[in-house]
């Protein structure tokens, strides 16, 4: 190791921690180190086989805005196009499927369309800008029947709350739409692909340069001293120059200010005896309605496996887990608590180091990115540059 080199240390080897150590490791006078706890990399974005069938722990569907961010992942896992597909969503009351986003076309098959479009009618933009939580931003937006069939209990399960009311950040909560008008392709403006080999991105985290980035799989992060750079990997204390982290950051501070909470999934597979199960372009199905699942996806659709059977997938909201951050400003105001205590030398990236349910693949890549360049460039100023991941608008 040269003597100017900088020692990086990851923590925890999912998407955000190995696309950074990808890139980090291609500067010179870098040591990239990656620790994870479990026995293998990419965690819920490693592909797995049930019963031949591939799959991942829920869709793991690849969508970007940025062309960048798909050529750089393209090189690595090729990918194929998902072209037109649509994702549906089950509203029991009408025993209907609708599109997912609700498109303005869907009212024409509910029966109390009546109600509806009246209630649309006196929609106010002002009052929706001035909404103080997730149910009267929906209501404000298309109304309370609307909002009772479509997103009331499907919000209620996915966030484990009583009440949508206590769900009072929301600007990410419309995916883009509340009512989509012009084209029904669920995401018309973005790269939406997905890897065309049999074992998904798992090239991605296996087929890593083990001469540039160090791997030390089946280990827990200790901190001996955040002040000092000092950490324990393997009962040993390592000093390093910058850290990246992707894991919670309540962790560093023995949640000094509170344990930040998040939502886990419970996942199923199930086989099914046909070659197909969902309408030719659907890939996913949503349920608005008392099931305890979200959400079921049709696994082939994405992989293109050959089989006479087929792959469903089932999540089911749960405790088991940090998968989702929680929706609640006092939690997100907590995390900005814990991310003001990092050094400038510290960076912490992905979904859950961020603290923002919002962060997908891509943006783990564009992040990745980020940080390769503000190392490169040496003025590294801890999660400050990455501002505009972890706060709110
Ligand atoms: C069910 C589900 C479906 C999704 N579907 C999609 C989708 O269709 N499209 C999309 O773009 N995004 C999807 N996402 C989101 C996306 O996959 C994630 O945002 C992304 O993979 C997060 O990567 P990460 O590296 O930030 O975190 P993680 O993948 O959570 O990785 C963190 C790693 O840190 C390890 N770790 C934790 N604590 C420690 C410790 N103390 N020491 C060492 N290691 C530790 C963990 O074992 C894990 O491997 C989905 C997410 C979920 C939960």
């Amino acid at each position: 190791m040269n003597k100017n080199s900088k020692k990086v240390l990851i923590i925890g080897g999912g998407f955000g921690g190995v696309a950074t150590a990808r890139l980090v490791s291609e500067l010179k006078n870098t040591n990239v180190t990656l620790l994870e706890k479990s026995s293998d990399l990419g965690a819920g974005v490693r592909t797995n086989f049930y019963g031949g069938h591939p799959y991942t722990f829920g869709p793991r569907h690849f969508l970007t805005h940025n062309k960048d961010v798909f050529d750089y992942l393209n090189k690595i896992v090729p990918m194929r196009s998902c072209g037109e597909h649509e994702f549906i969503t089950y509203v029991e009351q009408d025993n209907q499927f609708y599109n997912y986003p609700l498109h303005i076309n869907d009212l024409e098959k509910m029966p109390d369309k009546k109600k509806i479009k009246k209630e649309l009618s006196q929609k106010k933009e002002l009052k929706i800008k001035n909404s103080k939580n997730m149910e009267d931003y929906w209501i404000n937006s298309i109304g309370k029947t609307l909002y009772g069939k479509t997103i009331e209990k499907y919000n209620k399960k996915m966030w484990l709350v009583n009440d949508n009311k206590k769900i009072d950040t929301f600007k990410w909560s419309p995916k883009g739409a509340t009512l989509k008008r012009g084209p029904r392709a669920a995401w018309d403006k973005a790269i939406s692909a997905y890897p065309i080999k049999y074992n998904g991105y798992n090239d991605f985290f296996d087929k890593i340069d083990k001469k540039k980035i160090k791997i030390i799989l089946n280990s827990k992060l200790k901190i001996k001293n955040l002040k000092n750079k000092e950490f324990i990997i393997n009962n040993k204390i390592q000093k390093f120059d910058i850290v990246i982290s992707t894991i919670s950051p309540d962790f560093y501070f023995n949640n000094k200010y509170g344990e930040l909470p998040f939502i886990g999934r419970d996942f199923h597979k199930i086989v099914f005896p046909a070659k197909n199960l969902f309408p030719k372009n659907v890939y996913f199905l949503y349920y608005a309605n008392n099931e305890k699942f979200t959400r079921l996806v049709e696994y082939k659709k994405f992989t293109k496996h050959k089989s006479d059977t087929t792959l469903i997938g089932m999540e089911i909201p749960s405790k088991n887990g940090k998968h989702y951050p929680v929706p609640f400003k006092k939690e997100i105001q907590k995390s900005h608590k814990y991310f003001k205590k990092f050094p400038n030398w510290f960076f912490s990236i992905g979904r859950a180091g961020t603290y923002r349910y919002e962060v997908d693949i891509d943006d783990c890549i564009e992040q990745a990115m980020e940080i390769k360049k503000i190392i490169s460039s040496g003025k590294y100023d801890g999660p400050l540059p990455l501002k505009k991941w972890w706060t709110y608008g």
